[in-house]
């Protein structure tokens, strides 16, 4: 049931380059995470080189904070255990706590690895609530009781990266044992449009494409509502040949001919 939830490094499939702007962010993490996952020892020797144990990503939706974990564990080479509230409630329901203490051993086994703690806020959030669960409690306190294992081992190549829109909401417990918080704010104009480079990178673009208009456009606009721009753009010269299709062939059955054949090598650009 676990392994499922278990991205080897090479099948992970997003690099750093296929993050568009966030250049901080990602020089961040590749001096704070690569380095120590893969050489521990280095950073084994004084109190203020200890690895990091736990990073948080916090931001709006959709501004990437996913897409940066995965690239930090497949650049490290590192296994990617994504770890949520929805798979505790769909796959371990009632067995959190089981959940939690097997992501960890796991991890351990298969080191170096990424905990992913997608919606950290739903997960760890807040313990005062007078309503939770007294399943939730218990997974929440294995989660600390097995963080703070890891992180009193300083060779111990796993990393807890976390992530959420709503950082406001996470226990106090939980942002200590974040030392490192780094924020994915949404892009601006010259931040979207490298952002929609690297999204239509491998298109096969018109020449008249102003990328730079399209970014001034989109004030407001996240890495993900831009990704859906371009897949909207992409399909709409599809349903354009197609509608021309259909009429041609109502037209042609209207006139008692032969419909004609649908057109194979449609240029859609
Ligand atoms: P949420 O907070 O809703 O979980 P998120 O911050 O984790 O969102 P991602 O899941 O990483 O966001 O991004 C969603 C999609 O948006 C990605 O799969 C990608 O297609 C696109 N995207 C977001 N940011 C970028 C970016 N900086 N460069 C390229 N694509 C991006």
């Amino acid at each position: 049931r676990l392994l499922a939830d278990v991205i080897p490094p090479n099948d992970i499939g997003v690099t750093f380059d296929d993050i568009g702007a966030l250049e901080n962010v990602k020089d961040t993490l590749k001096e704070l995470v690569m380095l120590p996952l893969q050489r521990p020892e280095l950073f084994c020797k004084g109190q203020l080189t200890k690895p990091c144990k736990g990073i948080l990503l916090f931001g709006p939706p959709g501004t990437g904070k996913t897409m940066l974990a995965k690239a930090v564990a497949t650049e490290a080479g590192a296994n990617f255990i994504n770890i949520s509230m929805s798979s505790i409630t769909s796959k371990w329901f009632g067995e959190g706590e089981k959940y939690v203490k097997a992501v960890f051993s796991l991890a351990s086994k298969i080191a170096p690895s990424v905990i992913f703690v997608d919606e950290v806020d739903s997960m760890l959030g807040r313990r005062e609530n007078p309503g939770e669960h007294e399943a939730m409690r218990k997974m929440k306190n294995e989660f600390m009781v097995n963080w703070d294992g890891l992180r009193t081992k300083d060779t111990e190549r796993v990393l807890v990266l976390a992530a959420t829109n709503r950082p406001f909401d996470l226990d106090e417990a939980v942002i200590r044992r974040l030392p490192r918080r780094l924020m994915v704010n949404l892009p601006d104009a010259p931040n979207r449009a490298k952002i929609l480079k690297v999204i239509l990178a491998k298109e096969d673009l018109s020449s008249n494409i102003d990328m730079d208009a399209i970014a001034t456009m989109t004030d407001g606009y996240s890495g993900s509502d831009l990704k859906n721009l371009c897949v909207t753009a992409a399909h709409r010269p599809i349903k354009e040949i197609l509608e021309k299709e259909k009429k041609e062939q109502a037209a042609a059955q209207a006139e008692g001919k032969p419909a004609p054949a649908l057109s194979g090598s449609a240029d859609i650009r």
